[in-house]
């Protein structure tokens, strides 16, 4: 990257232009940035920095010559500046923006110049770059200056041996700050949770985040540096050291960005902050879940399908919950009344939420006016934000368990009485050309505009009066930017013209004069509008600085709106959706008729999904692909993770646990990021899993050991699930397609099996999506194979060869018919097998024994279909004749279902039995019978 003085260029600097000569030592001084120079419209760029530019931004350089030689220019209009600058910091550039700091006009020789602005991707505050429902973070990592371990404050990090780093970020659009330290994986996840756009690492802080990071000066992260940079915000003995290191410097940068003129008034406070007091995500986990990026490509993220904030704040809100759930019960709950406050009263939410739009982003505001770039816009939008505070004060009245966060609803009445009073409604963008103070607040203004406002009327009433006086009947008054006020009479009245008229400018068919009396006005009111817009300007600042005074009590205003915005969202949400609110500090996780949040947006018929997992369960999961193992799996964290966030959850009852940390180890074969080899990568993210979970973690393990040569990954997933069991206790799914792995559950007390099975119609396969307890059959793949049309005797050969490997039957599949379950060998992506061929198993009836159970229904595929159980599928048929659907909930529908499923089941059991087929599920089927 080329930033700073161009080399050659200073070297002769002082045969350059005076111009030139300006920008590198511009350049020179801003040696970390581009340096863009205002020139008339154009913000310009020279030399090596105009390359840049003019390749970043696809702009042509323009070769340029003078008395010292050639050299490239390259120009950005002004007007167009934001477009130039994202890409510019996309491309990982820090931009200093130098503008004319004295009037051109008035300059004597060359105009001055300064920086006004140094844009970075992290601290940018120009509206246009800044994605308006998200932070935009700055972070930067330390090490303690010592190295590490016991620091003077309570460090949050782990003690003894391992060095302890710092971590601190801000936002300075809003002010938002805070700390944190930790051990070296502590603040690596607590990095990826914040996700800044810019990172700053202090001496031995080697993290890495996906952003522009850069290697910040070392002595500003000097103990005594790094105190002093943080005094002005915080008290430095409230940090660890390694989070005052990290907060000091970073301060210090934030401060430089904005113009270097001492401490940001709006960064009002540094938080200390413990990782440890919310539910653990790291960037694993945050990537696996699809929280808030969309990295498997599986459609929405959670955030986007969640997300019915109505103002900024909100969703920033929303965002920073989802991002850090809580692990305090009493917290949760409180998130859950005022939802359940909220889904209760529709008329109440509805209308807060209506006002919530018309709320300003109040903490982005509270940051320009501290920055002294507010306009009377902003003033206005403060005003009319704080205008809703009553009204929403008056809608939620009433609501017990909104009580807090109605005091919290600070109406401002005198900051917002005080703006309608000094700011004009409907001001204009620009702060300087008048019109933005109200008439009425400050006396010398309004006199000064009442002269102004006279003469001009005055001027006004001259024409009509002059043309009276002197029976000129086409003269005409008029003004133009040289020559001031003119009274205007064509050449065939110049005998008209009297006495105290005096001649001001000839034209080719008119003459213009000005009298002594229209002289004295045009100063008068020019001087005086001079004087207002200077004056006015004045005054705004002052009224801007009186806010400015009051950015604690608006910021906290702006917490509570944005509080408020993301219960009322979760509420609105929780009503159109059916969602239920959670039971939280179970001993497992217990859902009735669960569903994906955000898969069941898009999949029209999502099946609902039970989960009964008693704390420790480590349930493995079986099915062939597509089958929905991902999406359960993935389901019930999200219902973790939403409960503990505040939400309530996309199911029909839900009884749930307070977790910890969520961990994700998604296999490599669905794992499309790449880097390491991906099974390395893998076997890193299972290392840490298996030493950091506890028994209040939740770990999903999707098809782990996938990475690796079949014997090596069995092994492995065989000995992770013993270890989560034995050691760590805990609670686990685990997808997996090593059939052997559900022998487990024989052997341990809380290893269970579930599995996913599929029916097949005349269209071919169709996948249920449902999850029923016990194990998938294990030869599924040759059932496959078979059903695509592989001949007999591969087929039979392939049984034999199974049997051979692991101890399955040779002569087809288990006799369980909730066993039975079809590979992706031969379905298509949507879940449809290729082929029309029948499904019957080697063992199994003719095929046109389905014909009797009746074409065209789905029927459980390879279902062995004897005589008796036609009786029985009689039985289901009559029963479920006498169905009232108009009387029936969907849980009702859903255990009916269940209960004929079970009959078909025990009939298909006993046919079995007869034929004498004499096989038994290997594995215990919890409806089918007691364990072994
Ligand atoms: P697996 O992990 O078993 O291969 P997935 O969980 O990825 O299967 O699911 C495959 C597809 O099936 C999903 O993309 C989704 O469209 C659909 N699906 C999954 N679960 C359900 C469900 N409960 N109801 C309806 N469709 C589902
Ligand atoms: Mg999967």
């Amino acid at each position: 990257m080329v930033t700073g003085a161009p080399a050659k260029m200073l070297d002769r600097r002082e045969e350059l232009t005076p111009m030139l000569a300006q920008y590198v030592d511009l350049a020179d001084e801003y040696d970390d940035c581009v340096l863009l120079f205002r020139v008339g419209d154009f913000y310009k760029a020279f030399c090596e920095a105009a390359d840049e530019v003019a390749r970043v931004c696809e702009l042509t350089r323009i070769e340029r010559e003078d008395s010292t030689g050639t050299y490239t220019a390259c120009g950005v209009p002004v007007d167009n500046a934001p477009k130039y600058l994202d890409r510019l910091l996309d491309a990982g550039f820090r931009v200093a923006v130098a503008d004319q700091v004295e009037d051109a006009e008035e300059a004597s020789g060359l105009v001055d110049r300064a920086v006004t602005q140094i844009l970075t991707p992290g601290t940018v505050v120009k509206e246009e770059l800044l994605a308006a429902g998200s932070n935009t973070y700055v972070a930067c990592v330390a090490r303690a200056p010592d190295g590490g371990g016991e620091t003077g404050a309570d460090g949050a990090g782990d003690a003894g041996d391992d060095p302890e780093y710092g971590l601190a970020y801000v936002d300075v659009s809003t002010g938002e700050c805070a700390a944190t330290a930790g051990s070296a994986a502590d603040v690596e996840e607590e990095l990826a949770r914040v996700s800044p756009a810019e990172l700053l690492r202090g001496p031995d802080a080697e993290f890495d985040a996906p952003c522009m990071t850069t290697d910040y000066d070392p002595d500003a992260f000097a103990p005594e540096a790094a105190r002093e940079r943080l005094s002005p915000y915080a008290s430095p003995d409230r940090f660890p050291a390694a989070a005052a290191s990290a907060a000091g410097a970073l301060l210090g940068y934030a401060e430089y960005t904005q113009g270097d003129d001492g401490p940001l008034a709006y960064v009002t406070r540094v938080r200390r902050y413990d990782p440890r007091r919310s539910l653990r995500l790291d960037a694993t986990a945050l990537r696996g879940l699809d929280l808030f990026d969309n990295r498997t490509g599986s459609g929405a993220t959670l955030f986007d399908s969640l997300d019915e904030t109505r103002c900024a704040l909100g969703r920033r809100r929303l965002r920073s919950w989802l991002r850090r759930p809580l692990v305090d019960e009493q917290r949760i709950e409180a998130r859950h009344d005022a939802v359940a406050a909220f889904a209760e009263r529709s008329l109440v939410r509805e209308e807060v939420r209506e006002h919530l739009a018309a709320a300003y982003d109040l903490e982005r505001l509270v940051g320009r006016v501290s920055r002294e770039r507010a306009n009377a816009r902003d003033l206005r939008s403060l005003h009319d934000t704080l205008a809703v505070v009553p009204e929403i004060r008056a809608a939620i009245a009433g609501v017990d368990a909104l009580a807090d966060l109605r005091e919290d609803l600070d109406p401002l009445s005198e900051l917002r009485a005080f703006l309608d009073g000094a700011v004009a409604p409907d001001p204009p963008q620009e702060v300087t050309e008048g019109g933005v103070v109200r008439s009425g607040y400050h006396d010398e203004l309004d006199e000064l505009r009442s002269t102004a406002r006279e003469g001009r009327e005055w001027v006004a009433d001259l024409e009509a009066n002059e043309r009276e006086r002197t029976g000129i009947d086409n003269l005409e008054v008029g003004y133009n930017q040289v020559h001031g006020y003119y009274i205007e009479v064509t050449n065939g009245q110049l005998e008209k013209v009297p006495d105290d008229y005096t001649r001001r400018q000839t034209l080719k068919n008119s003459e213009r004069f000005y009298t002594p009396e229209l002289k004295r006005r045009e100063d008068e009111i020019l001087g005086a509008e001079e004087r207002a817009d200077a004056l006015e300007y004045e005054v705004f600042a002052d009224v801007r600085a009186d806010v400015a005074a009051e950015s604690d009590r608006v910021q906290e205003l702006a917490d509570a709106l944005a509080r408020l915005d993301a219960l009322a969202s979760l509420a609105a949400v929780a009503v159109d959706r059916n969602y239920v609110r959670p039971e939280v500090g179970a001993d497992g996780v217990y859902v009735e008729g669960g569903r994906h949040p955000v898969v069941e947006r898009t999949e029209p018929e999502f099946v609902p999904n039970d989960a009964d997992l008693p704390r420790g369960t480590v349930a493995l999961v079986t099915g062939p692909n597509m089958s929905g193992k991902s999406t359960y799996m993935r389901q019930v964290a999200l219902h973790v993770v939403l409960a503990q966030a505040g939400s309530f959850v996309p199911a029909g009852a839900a009884r749930l646990p307070v977790v910890d940390r969520v961990f994700t180890r998604v296999g490599a074969s669905d794992d499309i990021a790449g880097g390491q080899s991906t099974f390395m990568r893998e076997m890193s993210e299972l290392t840490d899993i298996l030493h950091d979970a506890t028994a209040d973690s939740l770990v999903l393990l999707d098809e782990v050991g996938r990475g690796t040569a079949t014997t090596d990954g069995r092994a492995i997933a065989r000995a992770a699930a013993e270890f989560l069991h034995d050691e760590t206790g805990a609670t686990t799914l685990f997808a997996t397609h090593y059939h052997d792995l559900t022998g487990l559950a024989d052997e341990y007390d809380r290893v269970e099996n579930l599995h996913f099975a599929a029916t097949r119609d005349d269209d071919g396969v169709t996948f249920l999506h449902r999850v029923r307890p016990g194990a998938a059959s294990s030869s599924y793949g040759v059932e496959v194979a078979e059903l695509a049309g592989v001949p007999d005797r591969v087929v039979s050969r392939a049984r034999e060869l199974v049997a051979d490997e692991g101890g399955e039957r040779p002569d087809g599949p288990d006799a369980d018919p909730d066993q039975r379950t079809l590979t992706d060998l031969g379905a298509d992506r949507n879940g449809r097998a290729r082929t029309e061929s029948d499904v019957e198993s080697s063992a199994g009836p003719d095929p046109s024994a389905n014909g009797a159970a009746g074409a065209g229904r789905p029927t459980e595929v390879d279902g062995p279909g004897e005589p008796d159980r036609t009786e029985a599928v009689d039985a289901v048929l009559d029963s479920l004749r006498g169905v009232e659907v108009a009387e029936t909930t969907p849980m009702e529908a859903l255990t009916r279902l269940h209960d004929l499923q079970r009959e078909l089941a025990a009939a298909d059991a006993e046919s079995a039995r007869e034929r004498g087929d004499g096989s038994r599920s290997r594995n215990g089927d919890r409806d089918g019978g007691p364990r072994p």
